[in-house]
């Protein structure tokens, strides 16, 4: 793809790392339900290939905020679809595709939590540490990133890019 400058993860990391990811979840979770909630759009193809490497009973649920627009960060997040599960004493896992400021996870966090869950934990593929503005306790993390805009494997620039099975850097021009 002549857009992508560079490529930082490659199709075969990330499904090395999503299987350890997978098992990690299913040893942890081991005689309990989970319900796994994605949060849309980015984290969709993340969960596709997270929860089939996940042995263990899960249920499924989305959620969408809006947070992003290009690469603007705008001071609100909004939460625009809720789940439609109930959620009420189930143990819940928040699937999220990148963790940047942490602003996202923090409003999404504290929606959840007025659902009274037995139990909620984090995990996202990428954490940009660096850009960190409020602190969030990751339980399974995939990679840690430099301070980058990235696409792919879900992630979008203006919608685009979400289809690469890679996650990689655009050139300044695309
Ligand atoms: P945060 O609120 O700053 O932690 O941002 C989290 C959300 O911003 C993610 O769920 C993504 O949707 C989006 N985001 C953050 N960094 C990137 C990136 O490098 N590429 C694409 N989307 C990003
Ligand atoms: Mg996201």
């Amino acid at each position: 793809m002549k857009d992508i400058k560079r490529i930082l993860i490659s199709e075969n990391e990330i499904r090395d790392k999503v299987e350890v990811l997978g098992s990690q979840i299913s040893k942890d979770y081991e005689g309990e339900e989970v319900v796994l909630i994605c949060v849309l759009k980015g984290s969709v193809v993340f969960l596709a290939d997270l929860i089939r490497n996940i042995s263990i009973p899960i249920t499924i649920d989305f959620l969408q905020v809006e947070s992003y627009q290009g690469t603007k960060q705008m001071d609100t997040v909004k939460i625009i679809k809720d789940i439609s599960e109930n959620i009420q004493n189930k143990s819940v896992l928040i699937i999220e595709d990148i963790i940047d400021t942490g602003i996202t996870l923090n409003i999404i966090i504290k929606h959840l939590k007025t659902k009274n869950p037995k139990d909620l934990k984090i995990c996202a593929l990428l954490d940009k540490e660096e850009g960190r503005i409020i602190d969030i306790n990751i339980d399974y993390y995939g990679f840690k990133i430099p301070n980058k805009f990235v696409v792919g494997y879900g992630l979008d620039y203006n919608q685009r890019y979400r289809n690469l099975p890679y996650i990689g850097m655009l050139n300044n021009t695309a």
